[in-house]
């Protein structure tokens, strides 16, 4: 039996100055509801300014084979905004990639980076994509993401066309994995918990139970945990740190190079 311990809702050692930044990048709607709801509120509710990206908006998640594949993309991706407003998140990003045929590309990786050097975020949350058996998407759209967080998108050099974009590299100083098989990282959502019972419940094509029946069961849950000796209302992470202090900008570190070159050249200096 392990006992957890929770910590506290804003976790991650980026700059201090200014609202923190957190991108959530996940396969499907309602992927971000079910596994870490209660974090992103508690974020939101600390100042952090969160935004969601999505890379398929779910267009397989359906038993009824009278929905046509987009009008289902578009009425989950309705969902997906009316959740994010729940939990206090203004932006959500589709990528539209295709549900179940998401693949680790060249293309998709870019296509994450350039959200990195968009949003900027201080901290990334995302699928634990080493977990082993979880929907390929998970898997994949987890790799994917860590691999856009470290070491690309901090590198100025993969994908130097955002550059002419206007977009900087960016370093991610935390990243937090979600349904880890080996969760090192307990965030106490108690105070959430009617919060995440509403924004489940706007995934309405997913989610059949009546907000009673949801409840019921969550509370079940919890009571199974507090026996277990874990922590009832807690969301759990594999969490990564690559550095606290804020990178420097591309046009700071240009001009350092610049000075350090020009130093050379002066045989005075
Ligand atoms: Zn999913």
């Amino acid at each position: 039996m392990t006992t957890a311990t929770p910590t506290a809702a804003s976790p991650t050692d980026g700059p201090a100055d200014g609202p923190r930044r957190a991108l959530v990048v996940m396969a499907h709607p309602d992927d971000i509801e079910f596994s870490c709801g209660g974090t992103v509120a508690n974020l939101a509710d600390d100042g952090w300014r969160v935004s969601f990206c999505l890379v398929t908006s779910g267009d397989k998640g359906s038993k009824d084979d009278t929905f046509l594949a987009w009008d289902l993309a578009r009425v989950r991706e309705a969902e997906q905004q009316a959740a994010a407003a729940r939990l206090g998140v203004a932006e959500c990003i589709f990528l539209r990639w295709p549900d179940g045929f998401v693949e680790d590309s060249a293309e998709l990786r870019e296509r994450i980076v350039r959200v990195i050097r968009e949003q900027r975020p201080d901290l990334l949350i995302t699928w634990d994509g080493y977990r082993g058996f979880n929907h390929r998407d998970h898997r994949t759209v987890g790799l994917v993401a860590l691999d856009a967080a470290f070491p690309l998108a901090r590198t100025p050099h993969y994908f130097p066309g955002h550059a002419d974009a206007g977009l900087g590299w960016h370093r991610v100083n935390t990243v937090l994995l979600t349904g880890s098989r080996e969760p090192d990282y307990f965030v106490d959502v108690g105070r959430q918990f009617d919060r995440k019972i509403e924004a489940l419940l706007c995934h309405a094509s997913q989610v059949q139970s009546t907000r009673e029946e949801l409840s019921e069961r969550m509370r079940k849950r919890q009571a199974e945990a507090a026996a277990q000796g874990r922590i009832p209302w807690a969301e759990g992470f594999r969490r990564l740190t690559f550095g606290g202090t804020a990178a420097p900008t591309r046009a700071a570190a240009l001009r350092a190079v610049a000075e350090r070159a020009a130093a050379a050249d002066d045989p005075e200096g």
